[in-house]
């Protein structure tokens, strides 16, 4: 047994004793962690059955006789009757559901007695 290796052992056994104090001193100053327990929300989505709808888009152009005064990109909109000789404007707004094709109707302008055509095209 050479001198280093009792060095060594004696090191340890002091190491361990201080060691066993330690924990025997602290031992009332443990703070116990606690466990933080992470309730998982499943994050899956719930389901909802959405309807899939490819709507269509309306466009309702004025091509004659009227002025487009409303419309949302569904089939139904609204109009003004506008006299194309003299300008005359209509104060009624024509409310119409239509499809796509051509809108054809005529009316009498109030001012100049012009019998003004109105065209109104539906393209999708
Ligand atoms: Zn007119």
């Amino acid at each position: 047994m050479n001198f280093r290796k009792v060095l060594l052992l004696v090191s340890a056994a002091v190491l361990c004793l201080g060691c066993t104090a330690c924990g025997e001193e602290s031992a009332d100053g443990i703070s116990t962690t606690e466990a933080t327990v992470q309730v998982q929300v499943s994050a899956t989505t719930a389901y909802a059955p959405r309807e899939i709808r490819t709507e269509k888009t309306y466009y309702h152009a004025a091509l004659q006789g009227a002025v487009i005064v409303e419309q949302d990109g569904s089939r139904s909109f609204k109009y003004q009757k506008k006299c194309d000789v003299c300008g005359y404007l209509d104060n009624t707004r024509v409310n119409v559901s239509k499809g796509v094709g051509t809108l054809d109707t005529s009316f009498r302008c109030h001012e100049c007695s012009n019998h003004q055509k109105v065209k109104i095209k539906t393209t999708d």
